[in-house]
């Protein structure tokens, strides 16, 4: 800190002694002032002098004590009220004299993440109208007139419902004897929402596991009972128990491939898969079902694959649920279209492909980094209602009037296939209508020109 200001006043001081002192011994020399005279001065001088250096002295003093202080201050930390104001919880202090009096709890202040919750706009007023949960006044009465610590669930009012978790914590005593105690809230509505979809899905899972089950259990009893001599009947039940069965597994196989991508879906996959390939591996696999039902399978793929940085195993089953699912839901005789196109924008990927019906995006890229690989597949089967699309990606979601029948799923499968897109960091839409086919479009970045070439795919039309 510079102390050269205050210092400075010495320089002019000492130049304007000196030049009295010049004066009063010209005056003498030119027999202008005799030598009494001249002592009487020079002492004038010397005193005004003195004086004039002790004041600069004093004021050297002052500056410096103020930087001190300064200094000190820099680091204390700001005000209670600006802390308490800039913390992300809602605050409120709250004072009260009278247990029986409602009117004589006042919070006396808010901070500003308070003031946004009870949408009061001053830090002080009479807390009934900021707070009405007759849990959470119990809380602050425990506070204030108990002295304990207590603490109530708080649910906003209103369509956008928070539900925060209130502290109440007792202050002691005002200087004027009015009791004191602060209220902090905690926003626990994610921990909420979590615990909720998590119970959902427990129930939703015994729910689906146990219909098998019980199915199964049945049937054996049947067999062990009046079937037990009737081979007919016998070989019936054993072909449903083996139904039941496979459903089972196959619910349990999903359910484990679902939490084993959810595990995994901060992490990005960083292979270098080509997606046509991939296709070109369903359509193989799933090509002997169609040619049962007569469905064709007219595929499209780029001649140079289509390259995206992915989990090869994952981008399969993003490929097998979707032609499963169209072929699932396709009449005999239909066509069910698969293509692939390469080099896409962000836009370009998610744009629509299917002419009738509503379009809805299911999940879309955070960060949009093209260029994209799509997968388009497309039937011509029943379609889904515009107002049931986006429930589709939910766990266990089945549109109604398909929930039975031979068309069983798991209900799991388009929610994988969102997990899986997310993880790639890529999209999911969905274009559909009642009567009028459904198109699924899953797109995915697209991995740098690489050294080596892809592998071509060829282009294939197989029934
Ligand atoms: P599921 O195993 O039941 O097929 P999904 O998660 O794959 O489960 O699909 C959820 C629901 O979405 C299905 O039960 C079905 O009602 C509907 N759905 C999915 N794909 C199609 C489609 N191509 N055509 C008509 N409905 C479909």
């Amino acid at each position: 800190m510079s102390l050269r200001a205050p210092r400075a006043g010495r320089g002019p001081t000492f130049a304007a002694a000196a030049a009295g002192l010049a004066v009063v011994a010209v005056l003498a020399a030119a027999d202008r002032i005799d030598a009494a005279e001249a002592i009487l001065a020079a002492a004038f001088v010397a005193f005004v002098t003195v004086i004039a250096l002790m004041t600069a002295q004093r004021a050297v003093e002052r500056h410096e004590a103020f930087l001190s202080v300064t200094a000190e201050r820099a680091n204390e930390p700001p005000p209670y009220p600006t802390l308490i104001n800039a913390l992300p919880d809602p605050v409120l202090v709250i004072s009260a004299t009278e247990p029986d009096d409602l009117t004589s709890r006042r919070y006396i202040f808010a901070n500003s993440a308070a003031r946004d919750l009870l949408r009061i706009e001053l830090g002080e007023g009479l807390l009934v109208s900021a707070i009405r949960d007759p849990h959470v006044l119990h809380a602050v009465d425990e506070a204030l007139f108990h002295g304990q610590d207590a603490e109530a669930v708080y649910e906003t009012p209103g369509v956008q419902e928070r539900i925060l978790r209130a502290y109440a914590r007792p202050l002691g005593l005002a200087l004027d004897g009015r009791r004191l105690a602060i209220l902090v809230f905690r926003d626990e509505t994610e921990f909420h929402r979590v615990e909720r979809t998590r119970v959902d899905f427990l129930a939703n899972a015994s729910h689906e596991l146990r219909t098998p089950l019980a199915s199964l259990s049945g049937f054996i009893e049947t067999l062990r009972g009046h079937a037990k001599e009737d081979p007919g009947a016998r070989e019936r039940f054993l072909g449903i128990m083996q139904t039941q069965a496979e459903r089972m597994r196959r619910l349990i196989d999903d359910l484990l491939s679902l939490s084993r991508i959810e595990l995994n879906e901060h992490i990005a996959p960083s292979e270098r898969v080509d997606l046509a390939a991939a296709v070109m591996d369903v359509v193989d696999a799933v090509a002997p079902l169609a040619h049962e039902r007569g469905v064709t399978l007219d595929t499209k793929l780029p001649l140079r694959g289509a390259l995206v940085i992915g989990d090869r195993d994952q981008l399969v089953q993003v490929v097998q649920n979707l032609v499963d699912n169209a072929l699932k839901y396709s009449a005999d005789g239909g066509v069910v279209r698969i293509a692939v196109e390469a080099g896409l924008s962000a836009e370009g990927a998610a744009a629509p492909r299917q002419p009738e019906g509503a379009r809805l995006a299911l999940l879309t890229p955070d960060l949009p980094q093209g260029p994209y690989a799509a997968l388009t597949v497309r039937d011509e089967g029943p379609g889904i209602a515009r107002e049931k699309l986006p429930r589709l990606t939910e766990r266990f979601y089945r549109v109604e009037g398909q929930k039975s029948g031979e068309r069983s799923g798991t209900g799991l499968g388009l929610a994988i296939v969102k997990h899986i897109a997310n993880r790639h960091r890529g999209g999911l839409a969905v274009e559909s209508g009642e009567g009028r086919g459904t198109t699924f479009t899953a797109y995915f970045p697209q991995a740098p020109a690489a050294a080596k070439a892809a592998p071509p795919a060829a282009v294939a039309k197989l029934s």
